[in-house]
């Protein structure tokens, strides 16, 4: 059995790829062996990649209505959706997947419909916590249910793996309904057009902001193509309630005073094509920042975005908006449970074997040490590596052997045909530029039969490009010339055109473009 299958962004030092997912082979390898996947929720890093693997292995997937929802729009992107098996269950589902029987226990997130899973198996119970929170004042759905993970906890949980994203921090995690307090107080006392990026997945918090809307007499845009969907998505599903006559067109918004305005919008994190982005920059069509527009941040900072984030941020202030983010007012919670809730959890489970899942090692280590701090013992805590195999019975626990795992990177339509000497090549491409060279010899005599053009982009400035161009050329004549006189093949010639360009460039201009000679013989 899978326990989700989702999707990374790209780092920086990935020129050009989409998505990443994880690499399937060990799967592929063991295909007769998987009965089923499940999903927890529906975020992204949990069910972004299960279209990949069910292109491979089409077994049946179990999830919430909410998650297999959004999963059904993707897999009817890929055109997987008239093949796919998808089972949606609920706290009251128990479901034979295998020799494993599976049972859900709401938690909160932020996104709703996400569960913990329980697996009976036969060694014993093993629980997985998925990405949780306990939210005692949670927004249009109920505290998670404690009661269930006690009940689990006296049928002897063997393993459990928990949720370690905010182990590091003291104390229990913001209630969403503190953020829609917060929210209230700054819509309720504003007099100028609000706009609200947040993240597309985050339902409740959407819905807090439809109901102050309505409270406060706004009427509503959306923009952005995920925010767009997956409102459409959540009112279908009933994830999201909304009064007839609050949500606009874009084409509506001149009927109405800017102070009667608010537009929800995706780029929360910076994102160069979102919504945001586009207000910010002057980029979009019907858009642009207005002095006075109040601008709300109700998300957190993925690591790794801070720096479009503040580009974005920046270029609104600049603009004359008032921007509002978390760190300045209690506009967003975190979805994942903090040191108190990770205590209130292994205090009912009291699990045999404990195993700190999600976040960075750091967190990991962290979340271990509340195990242990909680009475679990020492060497029955295991911190595990991507690629670790852990092996369970009733008695013990061993780790011992490892799996090669990783990363496939997609860009456009192909899947895993990305190797990292082609991301390096990209990267060299992006910061030093290519030279390239086309020339056509002539098979019998050796000698060219035109003069080679010459394409340089990236790396020359206007005023020394002559000087280079000129060098370039007096180089080039000298290795035709080279081969005219020798026996040398044609790809040494391009060993020597790319070698000694190469040196040249770089002691010129300091960069390593890529020399990329295309010589053809007639
Ligand atoms: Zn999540």
């Amino acid at each position: 059995m899978i326990l989700d299958c989702g999707i990374t962004f790209p780092q920086e030092d990935m020129p050009g790829v989409d998505i990443v997912i994880p690499d399937m082979s060990y799967l592929i390898k063991n295909k007769h062996k998987i009965r089923g996947i499940v999903i927890t929720h529906g975020h992204e890093d949990h069910i972004g990649a299960v279209g990949y693997l069910l292109k491979e292995v089409n077994v049946p997937v179990y999830g919430a209505k909410l998650a297999l929802g959004l999963l059904e729009s993707k897999l009817n992107e890929m055109g997987l959706l008239s093949i796919a098996k998808l089972n949606v269950v609920d706290s009251n589902s128990k479901v034979s997947i295998g020799c494993f029987k599976a049972e859900f226990i709401p938690v909160n997130h932020s996104i709703p419909d996400t569960y913990a899973v329980v697996l009976t198996t036969p060694v014993g119970i093993i629980l997985h916590t998925a990405d949780f929170k306990i939210d005692f004042n949670p927004v249009n759905e109920r505290v998670a249910d404690l009661n269930r993970f006690s009940e689990v906890g006296n049928r002897n949980v063997l393993l459990m793996l928990a949720d370690s994203t905010n182990a590091t921090k003291e104390g229990h995690s913001m209630s969403e309904k503190a953020v829609g307090e917060s929210l209230d107080n700054l819509i309720g006392r504003s007099s100028s057009r609000i706009i609200i990026a947040s993240f597309a997945s985050n339902i409740n918090r959407i819905q807090q902001v439809l109901n102050l809307a309505e409270k406060y007499r706004k009427k509503v845009c959306i923009f952005g193509y995920s925010m767009r969907n997956n409102i459409k998505k959540s009112i279908e599903l009933g994830y999201i309630k909304v009064k007839k006559g609050i949500l606009i067109e874009e084409f509506e918004i001149k009927n109405y005073k800017s102070k009667d305005l608010l537009l929800i919008v995706t780029g929360s994190q910076g994102e160069t094509n979102s919504a945001l982005s586009k207000i910010a920059f002057k980029r979009h069509q019907k858009i642009s920042i207005d002095k006075n527009d109040l601008v709300i941040r109700s998300a957190s900072v993925i690591p790794g975005n801070e720096k479009f984030l503040y580009r974005v941020i920046n270029e609104l202030f600049r603009r004359g908006a008032n921007v509002i983010y978390q760190s300045l007012s209690d506009v967003h919670a975190s979805g994942h449970a903090y040191k108190q809730e990770l205590r209130l959890l292994i205090t009912l489970v009291r699990p045999k074997y404990y195993m700190p899942v999600h976040g960075e090692f750091m967190h990991m280590e962290s979340n271990a040490m509340i195990a242990m701090d909680m009475g679990i013992n020492e060497k029955n805590i295991f911190l595990l590596e991507n690629g670790d195999v852990m092996k369970v019975s009733s008695s013990k626990i061993t780790v011992d052997e490892k799996i090669t795992v990783g990363a496939s990177f997609i860009d456009g339509s192909g899947v895993g045909d990305l190797g990292d000497d082609v991301l390096k090549e990209r990267m060299i491409l992006a910061q030093d530029g290519i030279l390239n060279i086309s020339a056509v010899i002539d098979k019998t005599t050796r000698y060219l039969k035109a003069e080679p053009i010459i394409t340089a982009k990236g790396f020359m400035y206007e005023k020394e490009s002559d000087d280079l161009m000129r060098m370039i050329k007096i180089m080039l004549k000298e290795d035709f010339d080279k081969y005219q006189k020798s026996t040398l093949h044609i790809s040494d010639l391009h060993n020597i055109i790319k070698k000694r360009l190469r040196s040249y460039l770089y002691q010129e201009t300091k960069r390593n473009p890529v020399v990329l000679p295309v010589i053809i013989e007639v």
